[in-house]
């Protein structure tokens, strides 16, 4: 994969001002930033090439051999392809924007991109672990009810060995010598409006504040491992398809003791053998025989909450609607619950034997058997309307 040219990654000319470049980067910065694009690959792509472009193209010397010799001019030639080489890693990347947006307090930009690197006291970062996304199945009762449940998930975990630090003990953590342990550096820069100070990230420590001397034997320095961890979620009652529920800080662990990522839950539901849910209500297809039809008789329905009866009146046509009320699936955040809706079907008999038949035929004539439909019997729709509207 050939790399695209640094101007047109940044969409500036080549005799563009330092101050376009930086204000074209800004702008692709905000468009392309993981926060706003979560799990979205291409934007992460676009992201590191932006970052990579202005890196080479901010820098006078660099920009100066780019424009000379192409990339190859600044080792970013990339043989293998992407930007794993000779390229940016997020951590650079964040720690260039206290330049952009002006680092310090009060920048716009740091609510902006506080989800990724949230600020504490006195201009120090704390690294942000990423999301982790899980689906979770329900069947239409633990749908109806809420649910609890246990979920082993694999995900990055703080290092049990050196608690997070990433240390190999407490005597290999110092206080960074860069930014004595604030982790932040400023810059004071003359521009033509006088002095301006800025403050950037600490190069040497990442805003952690401290320098490792010896690293952890088992996560290499990086704070977190790969390992297993049991979560509880609690799902509440009435939740439905492609719903998404986020736990704070149940995702991955950050590097360094950062503050870990959360767990986004994807709801499926899972089909019902019988029950068919219609929004917060639920719907019940009940086949009654013919005599049953006829004579009337309790029939037992099954709902959400376990079996029920429910009265056919003698005389039931096919196509009613019945409704238990409060048998449906609640609305979530709400006391307020949908019903079952039963819609009977006549089950017309598909095989007789002799003495059955016999039993018809005699019935045939029987001006009761002839179908008597009412002129101003509803439709269906008007039927189903009534019930769910
Ligand atoms: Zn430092
Ligand atoms: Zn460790």
């Amino acid at each position: 994969m050939s790399k695209r040219d640094f101007y047109d990654i940044l969409g500036v000319a080549k005799n563009a001002s330092a101050e376009e470049i930086k204000k074209a980067y800004r702008k692709l910065a905000i468009k392309y930033h993981p926060d706003k694009n979560p799990d979205d690959k291409a934007a992460e792509d676009k992201f590191k090439e932006g970052a990579e472009a202005y890196e080479v193209l901010s820098s006078p010397e660099k920009k100066q051999r780019y424009d000379q010799y192409g990339h190859a001019g600044v080792g970013s030639a990339g043989g293998g392809g992407g930007y794993g080489g000779g390229g940016m890693n997020m951590e650079d990347i964040f720690s260039q924007f206290g330049d952009i947006f002006g680092g310090g307090g009060g920048s716009p930009f740091d609510s902006f991109f506080g989800g990724q690197q949230s600020r504490g006291g006195g201009g120090r970062r704390v690294a942000k672990g990423s999301n982790l996304r899980i689906k979770v199945k329900l069947t239409l009762e633990e749908i109806a009810h809420g649910a609890e449940k246990k979920i082993k998930v694999n995900k990055q975990i703080t290092c049990k060995t050196c608690d997070g630090t990433g240390a190999k003990d407490k005597s290999s953590v110092s206080t960074c010598k860069t930014c004595g342990g604030s982790g932040a550096v400023r810059r004071v820069t003359n521009t033509i409006l006088g002095q301006m100070q800025t403050t950037a990230t600490c190069p040497t420590c990442h805003g952690s504040g401290q320098q490792i001397t010896a690293k952890c034997n088992v996560c290499h320095g990086e704070g977190t491992t790969r390992g297993e961890e049991t979560i509880t979620i609690n799902i509440p009652a009435g939740v439905s398809e492609g719903m998404q529920l986020s736990m704070a800080g149940k995702g991955n662990a950050a590097p360094n003791g950062g503050v870990p990522g959360d767990l986004i839950i994807l709801i499926e539901e899972l089909p019902h053998d019988t029950l068919k849910r219609e929004g917060n209500n639920i719907v019940y297809d009940l086949h009654v025989s013919i005599v049953d039809a006829a004579l009337g008789y309790s029939a037992e329905v099954p709902t959400i909450d376990g079996k029920a009866k429910i009265k056919i009146e003698p005389g039931t046509q096919s196509g009613k609607l019945l409704r238990l009320k409060g048998k449906g699936i609640p609305e979530i955040n709400s006391y307020h619950r949908g019903d079952e809706i039963i819609h009977v079907n006549i089950w017309t008999p598909k095989a007789l034997s002799n003495e059955e038949r016999a039993i018809l035929e005699s019935l045939r004539e029987s001006p009761n058997f002839k179908p008597q439909p009412g002129k101003n019997d509803k439709s269906f729709f008007d039927k189903m309307k009534e019930y769910f509207e």
